[in-house]
């Protein structure tokens, strides 16, 4: 048996943090890809304090409409040809702006109601936004169009999320600030600027939304430090059981490959789980697992549907014993350094409509 568990009094604490290190500001509370693979709708239903929920495409902010959300949704994509346009219109979402070829659909198309907009500055990531020396002409344009609701957000990403160089994201806010400088002196903007990494490492950037992520489900957006130094807790667990128990000599070779081969008498545990799970499959001999709340280790190569552990310190335990892959007690940060991996692509492959749900 297999269990997930989305605890949403964590997510509620963590939010309780974000207010801790941006206070005053709105924040827009980041859902995409289902949540970091922790499920839109429970998420959002947690978080409803939040002002507002930023999503990745369109589909995702509907989901949330049909349930009945009357919160800001910005969707990080915009639009992309005409008939979205109404869309966005009729739901009341707000588009991020990032490329000339919007601005065009946004003067060309009539819609029956104005709609919000997040113009986007690339200050340094060269993914999303209008360069620096172009914004002020976007800007223009923009405000010219009937169809804009006032007013505009401006906002930016920082590429530094994991703060290797604490440099890159001061250079970033200094272009941001140099683009706000470009645009006409009694323009009258929102803005937007710091994900995890600069709300807690940039407190004293004083713009009005902060969009954090990574922090709001408990883990550091810091390779270098746990998120337990900015007092974030664990808001999904994963456990399995164990369904088998092995005695195996010394010399054995263990599992597909037989990539591991016991340098002693071993006693081994198999879970019940695996990379069809979303377990990261590359996961090496040694990666940490928590049985009954103790620390052991994985051994051998992880399989579809099960997994080896080292049970030999654990003579007493036995069958159907919880097995901890990833949550409280387990940092996920811990598994992704051993696998060489982000938490964000360990949550998000997850497969949770295969495994029991539990949300406290
Ligand atoms: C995902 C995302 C965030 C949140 O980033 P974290 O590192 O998870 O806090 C913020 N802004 C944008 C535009 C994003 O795409």
């Amino acid at each position: 048996m297999r269990t997930i568990t989305i605890n949403t009094m964590a997510l509620q604490h963590n939010l309780a943090r974000v207010r801790h290190y941006a206070p005053g500001r709105k924040v827009l509370a980041m859902l995409k890809a289902d949540a970091y693979g922790h499920g839109l709708l429970t998420v959002a239903q947690a978080l409803k304090e939040a002002e507002g929920f930023g999503v990745a495409d369109l589909s995702e902010a509907l989901q949330l409409r049909a349930a009945g959300f009357k919160h800001v949704i910005v969707v990080m994509r915009g639009f992309y040809d005409a008939r979205e346009l109404p869309v966005f219109a009729e739901y009341d979402l707000s588009a991020v702006v990032h490329t000339e070829a919007q601005i065009v659909l946004l003067q060309h198309t009539p819609i029956a109601k104005p709609i919000s907009v997040w113009l986007k500055v690339d200050t340094g990531m060269h993914r999303l936004g209008f360069a620096v020396d172009k914004i002020a002409s976007a800007f223009a344009r923009l405000t010219a169009c009937a169809s804009l609701q006032q007013p505009l957000c401006l906002m930016t990403h920082f590429a530094d999320a994991n703060e290797s160089n604490p440099l890159t994201t001061a250079r970033q806010w200094m272009q941001f600030e140099q683009s706000v400088r470009t645009l006409p002196k009694e323009a009258v903007i929102e803005q937007s600027l710091a994900n995890s990494a600069g709300i807690i490492s940039y407190p004293e950037i004083d713009a009005d939304w902060v969009r954090p992520g990574i922090m709001l489900y408990g883990a550091s957006p810091f390779n270098d430090y746990p998120a337990s130094d900015y007092d974030l807790q664990a808001v999904m667990t994963l456990k399995a059981r164990l369904v088998s128990i092995q005695e195996v000599p010394c010399g054995a070779a263990i599992g597909y490959g037989g990539t591991f081969i016991c340098p002693k008498a071993m006693r081994l545990g198999i879970i019940a789980y695996g990379y069809g799970d979303g377990y990261p499959c590359l996961a090496p001999t040694g990666t940490p697992v928590l049985v009954n709340g103790q620390l052991t280790r994985i051994i051998g190569r992880i399989s579809m549907d099960l997994i080896h552990i080292d049970l030999s310190d654990f003579p007493e335990v036995a069958l159907d014993a919880e097995v901890t892959l990833w949550g409280e007690g387990l940092p996920i940060e811990r598994i992704a350094a051993a696998v060489g991996t982000l938490s964000y692509e360990l949550f998000c492959h997850v497969q949770r409509h295969r495994l029991i749900k539990k949300s406290e």
